[in-house]
């Protein structure tokens, strides 16, 4: 299933990120590799390798950006929900399964709604506006993979800029127009290089982290768990976006199963996490 986020944020953040890669390749192919290394075989190896690498992350992007990230269905006819207090057979069997008001309907443990998807996902990890989508059961595989290609890339674009000043050029022009405007574009290669690298290192050592626990940055957020909470938590809330609350109360009405709500009051169903 193909799903596009209707998120304005979302959009420019995508816009800025297909706009940066193409300023990059521009750089690397027009003031790296043919200013100083032109008459060099190495010349179409860098090409190759650098847009091979900025055609593999932009799959992986698009994968993580349009793939379904876990959807819980939403139910064919309205969910009754005056049986949560009934103990019916059916609701006994959905042990630790929870209530979404906003979509009406039963989720399964550890799905949590996105105010911005406007729907519930499964094993929600946080939704982030480089993708336009949640990161979720389902395409959180293609989101590690874009983050890992970013970081590739980063690295590689500071290596070739950094190698074609150290290197002596033989080819370089000495027009200093086209040397000043070399450095420029240099310059603003290397600080996109970094901050790209900077950001996805942070955010693909949370991911591994969160894989290698079983546990979603949103568990391991709202659990404090984790040594870097603080960091992340600010590092997230700069550059990510959790659309709910993670607070101790809202973790605590996120795990609340069927059965306690059954007994609980009506104030209780109409509350959610998010
Ligand atoms: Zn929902
Ligand atoms: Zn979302």
């Amino acid at each position: 299933m193909t799903v596009f986020v209707n998120d304005p944020c979302g959009i420019i953040c995508i816009t800025f990120t297909y706009a940066a890669l193409l300023y990059a390749d521009y750089v690397i192919i027009k003031w790296v590799v043919m200013q100083t290394m032109i008459d060099s075989l190495w010349a179409p190896v860098h090409v190759v390798l650098f847009n091979t690498l900025i055609f593999l992350l932009s799959f992986a992007h698009l994968k993580a950006t349009c793939s379904d990230p876990g959807v819980v269905p939403l139910p064919q006819t309205k969910i009754d929900f005056s049986d949560m207090h009934s103990g019916t057979e059916g609701l006994l069997q959905k042990e630790n399964w929870t209530v979404c008001t906003r979509c009406e309907t039963y989720r399964p443990p550890r799905a949590h709604h996105c105010r911005i998807c406007k729907r519930c996902i499964r094993h929600m990890d946080h939704h982030c506006p480089w993708i336009n989508n949640c990161v979720g059961e389902r395409n959180q595989q293609y989101f590690v993979q874009f983050l890992m290609y970013v970081g590739v890339l980063s690295l590689y674009a500071i290596v070739l800029v950094a190698f074609s000043w150290i290197k002596e050029c033989t080819y370089c022009s000495e027009e200093i127009s086209i040397k000043q405007t070399r450095i420029l574009h240099c310059v603003i290669l290397v600080m996109e290089s970094t901050l790209f690298g900077i950001f996805v290192t942070a955010i693909l050592y949370d991911q591994l982290e969160a894989i290698a626990k079983n546990q979603t940055t949103i568990e391991q957020l709202q659990s404090g768990s984790s040594s870097s909470y603080s960091m992340r938590r600010m590092c997230f809330s700069q550059l990510c976006r959790f659309p709910f609350e993670y607070s101790p109360l809202s973790n605590s009405s996120s795990s609340s199963s069927l059965h306690s709500l059954r007994n609980s009051t009506n104030k209780s169903l109409s509350s959610d996490i998010v």
